[in-house]
């Protein structure tokens, strides 16, 4: 079931559903693309129609803040709960593993997905990436080449909002993967090059406020979240 939070259409999944989910998409016929927008993008969308068309073409979109799930909750059609990105991302990776699917892993900085990909083989054994690149290139095609020649079932496009949507919208078909998701700043977390918040904080649902301490240049981001709150709010109050 889909739920519609400011013009984007949210999958209702729980964290299991949707592993689930993406497994089979992984193992399906044909390309598919994973978004997980938080408030940020669903502004975006609201401002940009081509970019409101490509996340509406995602084969699922998951609910990564809990800002989405806040304002799902004000308009009175609340989700499940929250699917972070890179949760599901590691979700995915166990079922990968024990499926023997292979994994292309695209973005962030030279040597992080390197560096990513030896942590992730660890904590996943029988993990299969087929191979990496990094996010700083100037053309498409050796890259969409490179995965298309690894062979990877799936891939993980970590190039931020709203690259990534754009990139696997135009590129997926052509990489010969059958999944792809977009997953911002993961590959920085799976090097250990960013932490994320400790559990307890997670839990409570103030990841994002551990990030804000952390990356304090990220405050003229965040500051549009109560603005989407009261925007959703208003929307309630106008019957939508
Ligand atoms: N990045 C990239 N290529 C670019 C711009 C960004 O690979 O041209 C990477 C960047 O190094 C970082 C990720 O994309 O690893 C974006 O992280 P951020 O936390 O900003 O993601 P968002 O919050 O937009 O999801």
């Amino acid at each position: 079931m889909k739920i519609d939070v400011m013009g984007v259409a949210f999958d209702d999944l729980t964290m299991d559903q949707a592993v689930r989910q993406g497994l089979d998409l992984a193992g399906a016929e044909g390309f598919r693309y994973v978004v997980t927008p938080n408030p940020e993008l669903v502004m975006m969308a609201r401002r940009d129609p081509a970019y409101a068309r490509t996340l509406a073409g995602a084969g699922m979109t998951l609910a990564d803040g809990v800002g989405v799930v806040y304002a799902a909750r004000i308009l009175g059609r609340p989700l499940r709960g929250r699917v972070p990105g890179v949760d599901f991302a590691q979700g995915l990776m166990e079922g990968l593993a024990r499926t023997g699917r292979s994994l292309f892993l695209l973005g962030a900085k030279p040597s992080v997905a390197e560096r990513a990909a030896e942590n992730l083989r660890r904590q996943h054994p029988g993990l299969v990436i087929a191979g990496v690149h990094d996010g700083y290139f100037q053309e498409d095609a050796p890259v969409v080449e490179a995965v298309r020649a690894s062979g990877a079932d799936v891939l993980f496009v970590c190039l931020g909002a709203p690259k990534q949507e754009d990139w696997m919208a135009r590129n997926g078909p052509a990489t010969g993967a059958h999944l792809a998701v977009g997953l911002g700043g993961s590959l920085d977390v799976f090097a250990g090059a960013v932490k994320r918040a400790p559990e307890g904080w997670q839990k409570l649902g103030l990841e994002w406020l551990y990030r804000l301490i952390r990356e304090p240049s990220r405050l003229g981001r965040m500051i549009r979240l109560p603005g989407f709150l009261v925007q959703a709010l208003w929307a309630r109050m106008r019957g939508k």
